[in-house]
């Protein structure tokens, strides 16, 4: 049984952390900060009971990490299925 960890809003530091530890770049496609949106996502989702902790944050652009969530919410896979 996995404990769903509380969303906690990032501070702007850890993401400019995170951001820069992967190059200002889309750690799956590869766009930039100039070509895309970049957004910090969890590795582990939340709701999978991943952390908070900058080992579980990572970048993704907008279009990455909503396909992923996409991936990972039941709900939407409820919908869609
Ligand atoms: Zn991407």
């Amino acid at each position: 049984m996995v404990t769903k960890t509380p969303r906690i809003p990032i501070p702007q530091a850890v993401r400019e952390y995170v951001f820069e530890r992967n190059n200002y770049k889309c750690r799956s496609c590869g766009k930039t900060n100039r070509q895309t949106t970049l957004t910090v996502d969890h590795i582990i989702p939340l709701a999978k009971g991943g952390s908070n902790d900058m080992s579980n944050l990572q970048t993704l652009c907008e279009n990455c990490n909503r396909r992923k969530k996409d991936y990972y919410d039941p709900r939407f896979k409820r919908y869609y299925s």
